[in-house]
């Protein structure tokens, strides 16, 4: 009885404690993050891996793909004005030429400013070694958070975090479904996954990396799009959820990773 009472209270407080600092995350898993860059670092030229062994000695990017998701927790300000740099939020169901629009008109610092910032800071001699390794970080981290759906998400429900479902009968929110649970439920490591998906034909492969950024976005936002209206808010997702999405998710994994591999050996000269 005792014990019953104590568990009780032991769960009213962690109630309490969850309802007062509700959960949000705002990024691709470890596990998503390190496929994105593995595939890119299985995809370098010659001449952007001698680069990258400048900046990062014998690390490989999968190593660094999640930092800049760790520094959310340092305590000193040094990095806090990067929080807004994993994401955008545009309103649902803009057609190409909208989106794109207003994508361009966006106020401040976001994803898509960062990776174009990020690129020519790589590329930029000028700058420190030190400066440039955290400029190419950034750009593999943010590379892969383009490819997750609901970081070209909504405002209204920040990008799924607000969007109550459950993953096999226990509380989630959207945007971790897409984040860590779709992708863990895989059960692959990072390079088990990597090697699964990158099997992707030549021409196949030229055409995810030959079109503009911009467009990049509006593949993500597209699939942002269909992601809503398959799963409103209090939907109970498990294995048909994986079912509808398994090819999508994989598909924005590889070309997230090729696509980073021909930002790479733009920039890494
Ligand atoms: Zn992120």
């Amino acid at each position: 009885m005792l014990i019953h009472r104590i568990n009780k209270s032991v769960r009213i407080v962690f109630i309490a404690v969850a309802l007062l600092f509700p959960t949000y995350s705002f990024c691709w898993g470890v596990i998503g993050h390190r496929v994105v860059a593995q595939i890119a670092q299985d995809h370098l030229t010659r001449k952007a891996k001698k680069e990258l062994k400048t900046l990062l000695g014998r690390q490989k990017l999968a190593e660094w793909a999640n930092w800049p998701d760790f520094i959310k927790s340092d305590t000193t300000e040094t990095w806090k004005h990067t929080s807004k740099w994993h994401y955008v939020n545009l309103p649902g169901n803009l057609s190409k030429e909208e989106f794109i629009t207003e994508l361009k008109k966006l106020p401040g610092e976001n994803l898509y400013t960062q990776i174009l910032e990020m690129k020519k800071q790589v590329a930029d001699h000028s700058l420190t070694l030190e400066q440039r390794k955290t400029a190419l970080i950034f750009l593999v981290h943010l590379i892969g958070d383009l490819h997750q759906p609901l970081h070209v998400g909504r405002e209204e429900d920040l990008g799924g975090n607000k969007i109550k479902v459950t993953w096999f009968d226990k509380p989630a929110n959207l945007h971790s479904v897409w984040d860590d649970l779709l992708v863990n439920f895989q059960q692959y490591s990072y390079t088990e996954y990597s090697t699964i998906l990158d099997i992707t034909g030549k021409e196949q492969t030229k055409e995810w990396q030959d079109s503009p950024l911009e467009d990049w976005f509006y593949d993500s936002y597209l699939l942002a799009n269909k992601i809503y209206a398959l799963t409103p808010d209090g939907a109970k997702l498990s294995y048909r959820y994986n079912y509808i999405f398994k090819d999508d998710l994989d598909h924005q994994l590889v070309k997230g990773g090729l696509r980073l591999a021909h930002v790479l050996n733009e920039v890494l000269k």
